[in-house]
Formats: C-alpha cells, sequence, structure tokens
C-alpha cells in the first residue's frame, strides 16, 4: 500500500513558499500601500529637523540677528539641498530677512503675503513654538502637494521665525515601478525556494532513502549491511544505531547457528550409541547384557537432560522460573548427582571427590531445579577437566546457610569472561574447535534458578589452574 504521508521535499517547498509569501505580503504592504504615507511623514520630520537644527547651532546668528552668517548660510542652503525644501527667516510682521534654496515662481514662500504670514507666526506660537501644515498649491491636485514647518526661534529684541518649504511628489509612478519590480523578484524567489526545497530535501532524504534500502537488506538475513552516516548528526545516530542492531542481530544470529549445531550434536551422539546398543543387542546373542542396557537407559537419561535443559531454557526465554520451595537434604541430593556421573567417569581416570560436612543437611529449595544446577556445575567440572583430573563436590554449612561448591582442577576461565559465562549461549572459545561444546545455556539456566532462590551464588577461576563453582540455600528451621 502506497503511504498517503507527504514528502519531505513536498514539506519544504511549502513552508519554503509560504514564508516568500509572508516577506513579499509585507514588502507589498511598505512598498506600495503604504509608500505614500511613509514618504510624507518622512518628509514631515526632515522639514522640522530643518528648524530645529538651525534653533540648536545657530542660537547665536538669531540673537545677533546677523544672517548672513557664514556658516548659517552654507548650513541652511545645503539643509535646502538635502532635503529638496526651500528656506526663509522671516520675523512676526511677515517680513523677510533671509532665503535659502531653489525658489521657484510658484514657491509657496515667496508667494505668502505678510499677513499670510503672520497667521503662520501666530499659529506657531500659540502651539508651543512649532507649527506644521500640509497644504494643496495645485488646483489639478486632490491630495497636498506642500509641506509648511514653521519654527519660532528667539532673538534679542524681537523672535523670529524660520519657514520650510518642500514639495510632495504623488508616487503613482513610482508605486507603479515598484510593483512590477516586486513580481519579477516574487517570481524569482520563488524559482529559487524551490530549486532550494529540491536540493534540500534531496540531501536530507537520501541518506535516510539509503538506510530504508539497507534495512531492507537487513530484515532479509544480510547481516554484513553497513549503514553509511551521511551529512547530518541526526543521520549518523541513526546510522549508529542501525549499525548496533545489524552487528546485535548477527550476534544472535551466529549464537542460534550454533545453538543448533550443539544441540543436533548432543542429539546425535546419546541416539548413535542408544541404536548402536540396541543392534549390538540384537545381532550378538551374548550381548544381550545388564550393563548394555544400563548404557541404553544412561543415554536415555543424558538425552532427557538435554530436553530438560531445552525447556528450562524455553522457560527462561519466557523469563518465568516458577519455583517450588521444600524442605529436602542437600547431601542427599548431591550425592545422588555425582553418582550420577559414575558410569561416564569408570575407566576413565578422572576423580570424583564427595564430600559432606554432615550426614544430612536439610536446605529449602525446589529440589528439581537443585539438582539441575549442581548437575550442571558437575558436567562443567568434567567437560572443562582437560584431560585425566578430578573434581570436588563440597556440602556444608555456614553462617547458617547450607553450600555447595563444585571444585574442579581444569582450564580455568579467563578473567574478562568471568561474567559472561552466566549470559545466555556464552561459550568461552579458544580458537579452536571444543569437543564438548555445549549448549552455553547450563549455567544461564543456573543463574536463573539460584536468583530465584534468592542464593548467593558465583565462580571464582584462575585460567590454568581450576574454577569453583559454588551457591547457598536457606536451612530448613
Ligand atoms: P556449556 O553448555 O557451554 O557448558 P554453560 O552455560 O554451562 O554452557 O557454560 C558456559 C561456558 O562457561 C562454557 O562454555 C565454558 O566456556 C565456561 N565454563 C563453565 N564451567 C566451566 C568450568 N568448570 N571450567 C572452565 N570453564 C567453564
Amino acid at each position: 500500500m502506497k503511504s498517503q504521508k507527504r514528502s519531505v521535499r513536498t514539506v519544504l517547498s511549502g513552508y519554503l513558499a509560504a514564508f516568500l509569501l509572508a516577506a513579499i505580503a509585507i514588502l507589498w504592504l511598505v512598498q506600495t500601500v503604504f509608500l505614500q504615507s511613509f514618504y510624507e511623514k518622512t518628509k514631515y520630520s526632515q522639514a522640522k529637523q530643518v528648524g530645529v537644527m538651525a534653533a540648536q547651532n545657530f542660537h547665536e546668528v538669531f540673537i545677533a540677528a546677523d544672517f548672513s552668517n557664514r556658516g548659517f548660510a552654507v548650513s541652511m542652503r545645503n539643509a535646502a539641498k538635502e532635503n529638496e525644501a526651500t528656506v526663509a527667516v522671516c520675523d512676526e510682521f511677515g517680513f523677510i530677512y533671509a532665503t535659502f534654496g531653489d525658489f521657484q515662481f510658484d514657491n509657496i514662500i515667496s508667494l505668502l503675503r505678510p499677513h499670510q504670514l503672520y497667521q503662520i507666526y501666530a499659529l506657531a506660537a500659540n502651539s508651543g513654538g512649532e507649527y506644521t501644515e500640509a497644504l494643496t498649491t495645485r488646483f489639478e491636485r486632490e491630495s497636498p502637494d506642500t509641506i509648511l514647518a514653521a519654527k519660532i526661534i528667539p532673538g534679542s529684541d524681537r523672535d523670529f521665525m524660520l519657514l520650510v518649504s518642500t514639495d510632495i511628489v504623488a508616487m503613482t509612478s513610482v508605486k507603479k515601478t515598484l510593483r512590477a519590480q516586486l513580481l519579477v523578484v516574487s517570481c524569482l524567489l520563488l524559482a529559487i525556494a524551490f530549486a532550494m526545497a529540491a536540493l534540500l530535501s534531496t540531501k536530507i532524504t537520501s541518506p535516510l532513502a539509503q538506510m530504508a534500502q539497507m534495512s531492507s537488506k537487513l530484515a532479509m538475513g544480510e547481516y554484513s549491511v553497513s549503514f553509511s552516516p551521511g551529512e547530518y548528526k541526526e543521520s549518523e545516530d541513526l546510522a549508529a544505531s542501525l549499525n548496533y542492531a545489524a552487528m546485535k542481530m548477527s550476534e544472535v544470529e551466529t549464537l542460534r547457528r550454533d545453538l543448533v549445531a550443539n544441540v543436533s550434536h548432543d542429539l546425535r551422539t546419546p541416539l548413535t550409541m542408544i541404536r548402536g546398543y540396541a543392534e549390538l543387542m540384537r545381532d550378538l546373542p551374548g550381548e544381550d547384557t545388564t550393563e548394555n542396557l544400563q548404557s541404553i537407559i544412561d543415554e536415555t537419561s543424558r538425552l532427557s537432560s538435554l530436553v530438560d535443559s531445552l525447556l528450562g531454557y524455553s522457560r527462561l526465554q519466557a523469563g518465568a522460573q516458577d519455583i517450588d520451595v521444600s524442605p529436602f537434604d542437600l547431601v542427599a541430593l548431591a550425592r545422588l548427582a555425582v553418582s550420577r556421573f559414575a558410569p561416564y567417569l569408570e575407566g576413565s581416570r578422572f576423580e570424583m571427590e564427595f564430600k559432606a560436612s554432615q550426614e544430612s543437611i536439610i536446605a529449602l529449595g525446589d529440589e528439581a531445579k537443585i539438582g539441575q544446577v549442581v548437575y550442571n556445575f558437575i558436567d562443567n567440572a568434567i567437560k572443562h577437566s582437560n584431560g585425566p583430573n578430578r573434581a570436588v563436590v563440597d556440602i556444608y554449612t555456614e553462617e547458617g546457610r547450607a553450600k555447595v561448591s563444585v571444585s574442579d582442577f581444569g582450564i580455568g576461565i579467563p578473567e574478562s569472561a568471568i561474567g559472561e559465562i552466566w549470559e545466555r549461549y556464552y561459550a568461552v572459545r579458544d580458537g579452536h574447535i571444543q569437543k564438548d561444546a555445549g549448549t552455553g545455556l547450563g549455567l544461564s539456566i543456573a543463574k536463573s534458578i539460584l536468583e530465584a532462590h534468592k542464593s548467593n551464588y558465583g565462580v571464582l577461576s584462575k585460567l590454568g589452574e581450576g574454577s569453583v563453582f559454588f551457591f547457598d540455600l536457606e536451612l530448613d528451621g
């Protein structure tokens, strides 16, 4: 089924386009809709600023009424030029003392009569010394075309009025140009945005797509795949996690294969023996002996113990170790376990020693499961004995608890592996194939049984010298 989700490219293009449209809308408003009022506001403040500047910088010029002062004249002329304005200094009676700037024939200041100048003076005087007005002087214009700004500046025997006039141009054609420009710019920016979205999304998604492809290979069982990190931190993290997952999956796969190989090997050996003995007894009349029958029985019990550990393993996987606690004789249990190995050791030079501090030690626990643990410890001691050797099974009490230790003088366990041998499938590999390679399940099952008993258990081992596996149990009463 095709996914209904949108691609990164579509989303990114959408966001970029939305961002651009918002930016363009703002530009549109500023440049066209509000252009005229921005322009007029700027003109107003520029015209007012000339008066403020004159009052601040040329205070003495007004006190001395010396308007031909060079500094003042240059400054006023420049201000007029910069602001496309005309500047005049007059008094209350409309008498003009000086003018600066380009006075055209229709300049408002030159058209004003003395009494009109007086009126402006009065308006400024009444509103704190400053007055501005937008006037429509040309009859063909519908909106104001001139700004008049007046500022009263004190002199010695009389006060003066600095009058600034500046034209307001209609922005119609400017607006048209801007609009056309904006249209072209918008189209260009949109094209760039889409190109960028395409580029960015490819950059972001290509490592993802590659990883998706690799993941499906992984799912098909190709554990050697390697996820490349891409350019970004996020894709790098993802690749690292996936590589880790691939590594773990491949480990599990190897363990699974080993397990199947080991289990089939373990199943085949007793089966071959049973068949051998049975055939022997069928074909040769004198071979119908109790010993041969016993061998068949022993091999079947090996098979059942293997099946037991597989069952234990599946329970372990389910996470459940239900224990059935009751008092039992630990010495008798351990003795029985040791005796089960006697037939195998017969004729071999392996010595099995059994020690018990008391005739019987009654402990609390699940007898069958503890038997499994003791059996596993002894089995391991024999398996890892490295030729003719010996093992000691010791049952005693210490600090109010029943204790079991199984010591061997075999190959020992490397220090680095001590913590791991209790894990599932773990088997210390020394580079060459182990003849008696087990399933790597025995100790993990023992661990879960002992933990369910809240037992203190562990191993002390030295490579080349041997190991001591031990655990304890609560005493009854
Ligand atoms: P296995 O079926 O392989 O024996 P276990 O879980 O019983 O599985 O043991 C795990 C691994 O721990 C063994 O493969 C072996 O490498 C190591 N080990 C266990 N007991 C001993 C021992 N007595 N001496 C040396 N190594 C041991």
